[in-house]
């Protein structure tokens, strides 16, 4: 889509952030730099980067009058490249990234262009912290709104389940407090559908108090020795003593100083075990991985911001990526047999497969707390990421990655899977994830958001206008009222 050029100046005179055209100098850059995934390669119509809540109204009011596509960027990362589509103007958030901790309180307000790295930095020097991604180039907004997983969860459960409050921008441009106390319904929307509902510009986090040291135990076997660990593994981290976190991971030995040269490439399994403020109960909870004698392991103390940025360099921006989710019951022989045959087929070593094992504090959490839309009787969440620096490997990877799937899946859950390890969500798998917690969503979808303008997502439809409550009075406007443009079908953006 082609917009016109004077009312884009008239978004310009109405915002204080930046508007890039194609033609702008600076548009190709701030798109590079806002899509993580280098395969995506659809390009926005325009680049907006509000720097305040306010502009984030006046351009959504804006981009309805136009009758443009909108789609949303936090940080970037999601595998189907959510953020971007072909012709629509990009509202991306990366100017509205502060964050600001206020200890006596220990809450955390973040803005909903913030990364996990920018949290950690900011919460780190109080000796607390929230639960976030594993890789701190990732957007807190994307991560929080679908769920959020990380080391910490064993603690903290995931990162929506610390969410205490979010200011968010409607379809129609207002700007809506949801919390507990303030739209107690939306608010239960936003944890684990969030992205349907409009534009968070501020999160508030709950933080709790974090050792600055943690003590990392990374445990590799190559993958024909990698059987009797991963037995070890399924029964043994859900028995970790105080909030300890772990994830087993399907990889090649990395290129690392802790990995003897002869070993680096060989596919296998990881098993990494973490725990904070008591390295010798830590010691002791890695001792039975141990005795199985891995090929090379890696037990030390780690600063807490180390080990979240420990990822990072394998997970380097840019990268053509392609990744496909489970959530599985169980480690049994037969899923251990499928991920030793299978994942040692992969071509890029670039290529990995994490699977958190959701132990501890994410399971106390009821089912219905939140819209969080897998079971928490579902004990390990995983993601088959292919990784490539060239479309003819990232081709074969793709064909390894949905090849590996397709043999976890009848070993895997029916009901749901994490929408952000999944690049390529259809309507039947967002349904059957929420499941009995859809119908409630598309009520508040009706509500908020009833022509899916935030439709770039794991999409919930608007139930229908007949199910509709009356529209509520209680947020404040931030701008004159949108023209709304003709409904919009419920589906997933083409990829
Ligand atoms: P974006 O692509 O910017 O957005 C994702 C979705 O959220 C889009 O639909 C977008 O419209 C919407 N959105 C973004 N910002 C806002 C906002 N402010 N308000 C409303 N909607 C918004 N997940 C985990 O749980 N744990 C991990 O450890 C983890 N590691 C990862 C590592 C890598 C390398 C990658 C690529 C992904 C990882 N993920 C992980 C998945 C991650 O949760 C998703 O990719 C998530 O979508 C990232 O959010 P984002 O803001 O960066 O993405």
């Amino acid at each position: 889509m082609t917009l016109d050029d004077i009312a884009t100046t008239l978004l310009e005179q109405r915002i204080a952030g930046e508007v890039l055209r194609p033609a702008d100098a600076g548009f190709a850059q701030a798109r590079a730099e806002a899509v993580f995934n280098g395969d995506i390669r659809r390009q926005p119509a325009l680049i907006v980067r509000p720097t305040s809540t306010e502009d984030v109204a006046r351009a959504i009011v804006w981009v309805r009058e136009q009758g443009a596509d909108l789609t949303v960027r936090g940080g970037g990362h999601s595998g189907s490249g959510a953020c971007v589509a072909e012709g629509a103007v990009m509202l991306d958030l990366s100017r509205l990234a502060d964050v600001r901790i206020d200890p006596g309180t220990r809450r955390a307000h973040v803005g909903g262009g913030a990364t996990w790295a920018a949290v950690d930095a900011a919460t780190a020097p109080h000796g607390l912290a929230v639960v976030g991604g594993t890789v701190s180039h990732t957007g807190v907004a994307g991560l929080t709104l679908s769920g959020g997983m990380g080391w910490l969860t064993a603690r903290q459960g995931l990162s929506s389940d610390n969410l205490v409050e979010a200011t968010l921008v409607t379809a129609d441009g207002r700007v809506v407090t949801a919390s507990e106390q303030s739209e107690p319904e939306l608010f239960w929307g936003l944890r684990g559908a969030g992205a349907n509902f409009g534009v968070v510009t501020e999160f508030v986090f709950a933080l709790h108090e974090v050792d600055p040291m943690a003590d990392l135990g990374l445990f590799f076997w190559r993958a024909e020795d990698a059987a009797e660990p991963l037995r070890l593994a399924r029964e043994h981290l859900f028995g970790l003593p105080d909030g300890m976190g772990a994830v087993v991971v399907g990889l090649s030995a990395p290129p690392e100083p802790f990995v003897p040269e002869e070993h680096r490439g060989i596919p296998g399994i990881a098993v990494v075990v973490v725990g904070w403020g008591d390295p010798e109960l830590h010691a002791a909870a890695v001792a039975p991985l141990r005795e199985l004698g891995p090929l090379f392991e890696l037990v030390t103390p780690i600063p807490h911001v180390a080990l979240q940025q420990m990822l990072d360099a394998g997970n380097p921006w840019g990268i053509l990526a392609y990744d496909k989710g489970l959530n599985l019951d169980d480690l049994s022989d037969e899923v251990i047999e499928v991920l030793l045959t299978r994942l040692p087929r992969k071509r890029s070593p670039l290529s990995y497969m994490p699977i958190f094992a959701l132990t501890g504090r994410y399971r106390e959490i009821p089912d219905d707390a939140t819209a969080w839309g897998t079971p928490r009787s579902a004990r390990w969440a995983t993601a088959i990421v292919a990784f490539a620096e060239d479309e003819g490997t990232l081709a074969a990877e793709r064909a390894w990655a949905r090849d590996l799937w397709q043999a976890l899946e009848p070993h895997a859950r029916r009901d749901s899977v994490y929408v952000n390890f999944e690049a390529e969500l259809d309507d039947a798998r967002v349904r059957a994830t929420y499941g009995a917690k859809y119908g409630r969503l598309a009520d508040l979808k009706a509500e908020w958001d009833p022509d899916n303008v935030f439709r770039h997502n794991a999409n919930i439809a608007p139930a229908a206008a007949v199910d509709v409550p009356a529209p509520r009075t209680a947020a404040r406007p931030a701008t004159r009222p949108a023209t709304r443009p003709a409904t919009r079908p419920a589906t997933q953006p083409a990829p």
